[in-house]
């Protein structure tokens, strides 16, 4: 067993950063970061102290590298029959976007309405 502070790795950006130990926190492995501060406040810093460091313990590198090297993929399944053939109406956001640009106030729905192809199942995001 070592808790020595391993280094999992290494970044350019505090936001990525954050998201990679939000990942490993989300899976409870505890984590820490090494360096954001000296590195966003200058970045010409970042070559010379090796970048953000995301850091574990020694016993969790594996299993965190192995977390962090995963994709997530997001896709939408229908709720009653399983397919993937998803339509997507995003008519409410183009509204609003466009009412935004001309009228500086959003009139419509946020959301988008997702239908199925395959059996017509209709479901809001
Ligand atoms: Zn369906």
């Amino acid at each position: 067993m070592s808790k020595a502070p391993t280094v999992v790795r290494t970044f350019d950006s505090a936001v990525f950063a954050h998201l990679a130990r939000g990942r490993l926190e989300s899976e409870g492995i505890e984590s820490f970061i090494v360096d954001e501060h000296q590195v966003t406040n200058n970045p010409l810093t970042a070559i010379a102290v090796g970048g953000i460091k995301l850091v574990v313990a020694e016993d969790d590198l594996h299993a965190a590298r192995e977390l962090l090297d995963q994709r997530i993929e997001v896709s939408d399944t229908c709720a009653a029959c399983g397919s993937t053939n998803i339509e997507r109406n995003a008519r409410g956001r183009r509204l609003a976007f466009l009412t935004l640009m001309f009228a500086h106030i959003p009139i419509g729905r946020a959301k988008t309405k997702l239908r199925c192809d395959d059996c017509d199942h209709a479901w809001r995001e």
